[in-house]
């Protein structure tokens, strides 16, 4: 029996900016442990350790000159240029072995991609949660991030496949991803993300649509805080999907980030985990072969819930809500779904509703033409 390939590898902790750092790669442990809890490695997935990508590969996707700054930090006089690359910062601190492990998260991502084109685990989902860093450049780190294996994913599918589609549901835009391929008609890139003057990184309005020939083939929906479930699914359903569906992908990398969560310490979208579960839903009845990454999530208990929600809705496996009682953090964590929901007051509600018509009215305007939507 073929099982869907998970990769993962303890070594998954050690990118890791330290104590301080919002990003803890202890969640990414959390939700072994908690797959593991519900027995979803004797069944329902395969778990295979993950090899750093190869330098070759990354200077497809990242600059050599940045590639050979990673591998130099550790030299002698080599950390002298990093901030200029975008280490060494409040969000991209230096620690030893950053090459090194930004080099495997991409690895399991480019492998992610190969099990697909191989056909392997059944061929329609593979799965890397220590990915989905977006916001990588193509010569500098930022958010976060250090190398995009979201590119690297996409890229290896592009081996095989003329069209494929970039899905991503991280509260935070794809920028890195998108300007990867922001003049490529062949790689589809949708974000959904909070959007305002002061909200990371700043960029995803409607009109970055790309740039020719790869005009039209950028889709951004820009939403307002206090979005909650019911207003970012009908902006996804009425915006983005229509396009995913008419651009026909072949093979899809969805970005699962999951601080568009409200209890995000990051963020301030309103989403529930079942609200957020119902895209990746609608991604997987498209019926096309999934690389599903992980992607931001500062909160400790949702992140890891939503991911196990999700994974499983992907692998084709329904959990109970209730959490076994074998779990380590049950006491945390005692059910994947919400049962208290947010609660958002009216006027902030009647905003974010208009915000997400308006950018539902101009990607509508914008885009559907492009692909002979009504
Ligand atoms: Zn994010």
């Amino acid at each position: 029996m073929s099982k869907p390939l998970f990769f993962y590898s303890d070594d998954f902790a050690r990118y890791n900016f330290g104590p301080q750092h919002p990003l803890k790669p202890v969640r990414l442990g959390m939700t072994y442990e908690l797959l593991a809890a519900y027995g979803m490695f004797e069944d329902g997935l395969q778990v295979v350790e993950p090899q750093a990508l190869d330098v070759e590969e990354a200077a497809k996707t990242h600059s050599r000159e940045y590639l050979d700054v990673l591998r130099g930090l550790r030299a002698e006089g080599g950390r002298s240029r990093m901030l200029w690359y975008g280490i060494g910062t409040g969000d991209v601190p230096y620690f030893d072995g950053i090459y090194e492990s930004s080099l495997l998260y991409a690895g399991a991502s480019a492998q992610a991609a190969q099990a697909i084109l191989d056909g392997e685990g059944g061929g329609q989902v593979a799965f890397n949660i220590s990915g989905g860093l977006h916001h990588a450049h193509y010569a500098r780190a930022a958010g976060f991030c250090v190398l995009n294996d979201c590119a690297v994913a996409l890229r290896r599918l592009r081996r095989k496949y003329d069209r494929v589609a970039y899905v991503d549901i991280d509260v935070h835009h794809g920028d890195g991803v998108q300007e990867l391929f922001y003049d490529d008609p062949t790689v589809l890139t949708i974000s959904l993300h909070g959007y305002g003057r002061t909200f990371f990184p700043g960029t995803g309005s409607t009109g970055e649509i790309g740039v020719w020939p790869g005009e039209g083939y950028s889709v951004n929906l820009p939403l307002a805080a206090y979005t909650d479930d019911k207003v970012w699914l009908s902006a996804w359903r009425e915006a983005a999907l229509p396009i995913l569906r008419a651009f026909a992908p072949q093979a899809i990398v969805l970005q699962m980030g999951t601080d568009t969560h409200f209890l995000d310490p990051l963020a301030h979208l309103c989403l529930t985990a079942q609200g957020w579960l119902e895209a990746v839903r609608d991604v997987k009845s498209l019926g096309v072969p999934i690389v599903a990454v992980g992607g931001g999530g500062y909160n400790l208990t949702t992140v890891t819930r939503m991911w196990a929600l999700a994974i499983s809705e992907l692998a084709g496996i329904s959990l109970p809500d209730a959490v076994p009682v074998s779990y380590r953090h049950r006491d945390r964590i005692p059910t994947l779904r919400d049962h208290e929901l947010p609660r958002i007051p009216d006027a902030e509600m009647g905003m974010a509703r208009s915000f997400a018509a308006k950018s539902v009215r101009e990607v509508n305007e914008l885009l559907f033409p492009h692909f002979n939507l009504g």
